[in-house]
């Protein structure tokens, strides 16, 4: 189980700067992480879990990461469905092998993806494992982690189905933190992001952005179409390259355009 745990570990590089938009959420996020790696706690007890909530692809992951950067904190990157495939039945197992690596390499930052996958509500599983592992999981959030940064070890759980969360796991999660769609001012920073380095004067990022917004586009889309945008770039930067290589540059470009995803939705 540590094998599998340490597997998950890696050394966060993300800042505040690398999220576009979500403004409100960041400050919250760098309150909460402030706050709780203070060396003295206030006589209010810092939160210890964070629940992210929020539609796919909204930068999610990305708040994590970067609050594990801030802290240059050990970041576990937990995808809750994939614990249960691997090891359905000893999964209570892998959350204090997991919580027992974090308070080791403290400070850390736990990421629990898709914490509805363990605990829906609806679930008619009821056996014995999954509750084991709940109720170990529950343990852990609740658990005196110590003060200060050197042991601090912080939850913070991402779900895109609040409503379907088991109420004892709510309710291990006071902070709840909703990640919205970006709108237009966030689009525009996003876009800014995803192309930095480029030039992208020529790019009507007003008409974009209220494009996307119409979409509904995700932070993720909104990246996706970045790079397909630059592929579309280098692709005219190097229509000699494809007749070298034999490569049909005016079907290729077709193509793109009719997959671009602009069209997806
Ligand atoms: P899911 O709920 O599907 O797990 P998520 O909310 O965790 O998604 P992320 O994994 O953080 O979303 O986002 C996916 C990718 O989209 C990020 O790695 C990043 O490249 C881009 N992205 C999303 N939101 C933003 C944002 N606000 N600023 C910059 N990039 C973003």
């Amino acid at each position: 189980f540590r094998e599998y745990v340490l597997g998950l570990i890696s050394k966060s590089r993300t800042t505040w700067d690398d999220i576009g938009g979500l403004e409100d959420v960041k400050l919250l996020m760098m309150e909460t992480v402030v706050i709780a790696a203070l060396k003295k706690p206030a006589a209010v007890q810092p939160w210890r879990g964070i629940l992210l909530f929020g539609p796919p692809g909204t930068g999610k992951t990305l708040l994590a990461s970067a609050a594990a950067g801030s802290l240059n904190a050990t970041f576990f990157n937990v995808k809750a469905s994939s614990v249960l495939s691997k090891y359905f039945g000893e999964s209570s197992k892998i959350i204090s092998a997991l919580y027992e690596v974090a308070r080791e390499k403290a400070p850390s930052i736990v990421f629990l993806d898709e914490i509805d996958a363990l605990t829906t509500r609806r679930s008619n599983d009821t056996s014995e494992a999954t509750r084991r592992m709940l109720s170990t999981l529950l343990t852990e959030l609740e658990g005196f982690h110590g003060e200060g940064n050197e042991k601090l070890v912080l939850t913070l759980a991402a779900t895109n189905t609040p409503w379907d969360l088991d109420e004892a796991v709510l309710s291990r999660f006071p902070k709840r933190i909703y990640v919205p769609l970006p709108d237009k001012e966030a689009t525009k920073a996003i876009v800014r992001i995803h192309t930095e380095g480029l030039d992208i004067s020529r790019l009507d990022l007003d008409a974009i952005a209220e494009e996307s917004v119409r979409r509904l586009y995700s932070g993720r889309d909104i990246r996706n179409l970045c790079q397909e945008a630059i592929w579309n770039m280098i692709r005219e930067e190097n229509k000699d390259l494809h007749r070298l290589a034999g490569l049909p540059f005016e079907e290729l470009r077709k193509r793109s355009l009719r997959t671009r995803p602009l069209e997806m939705r």
